[in-house]
């Protein structure tokens, strides 16, 4: 069911308690600023979510709101995941939903990382 992305952040959201450590992901990389772990419902052969360490609801809230360093950061280890996964030469997709039209499910601001294959259209066409 997608969220509204203009409630107060959730303490209790699925991405909070991996972050905290509460509940297990298969982790990719983590520092100061970001985790990175696998999808837990793969839509390519590769599909990483990287979500910024701060309380942030989504890419409005969190450009609005986060500290320059913690953007900096969360950006930079976006790329160096699609580094590390080798899908710089080869080519991938980012992707961030947004509220209802974007089909946002998890309220914590998270970026999709996809790979491994050609990915076909952006949107699915009407
Ligand atoms: P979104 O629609 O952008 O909010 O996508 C949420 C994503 O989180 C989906 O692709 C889910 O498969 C994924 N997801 C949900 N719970 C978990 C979890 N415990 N570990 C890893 N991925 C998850």
């Amino acid at each position: 069911m997608p969220i509204d992305p203009t409630l107060p952040y959730d303490r209790d959201n699925i991405f909070a308690k991996i972050l905290r450590g509460e509940i297990p992901c298969s982790k990719v990389y983590e520092d100061d600023f970001a985790m990175a772990f696998h999808d837990i419902a793969p839509q390519a052969p590769v599909h990483v979510l990287v979500v910024p360490k701060g309380d942030y609801v989504s890419w409005d809230d969190f450009s609005a709101h986060a500290p320059d360093a913690l953007i900096a950061g969360f950006v930079r280890a976006v790329g160096h995941v699609a580094r590390e996964l080798g899908l710089v030469e080869p080519g991938y997709r980012l992707l961030a939903n947004i509220g209802v039209h974007g089909g946002q499910e998890v309220p914590h601001l998270h970026v999709h990382l996809f790979g491994g294959q050609p990915l076909g259209r952006m949107i699915v066409a009407r």
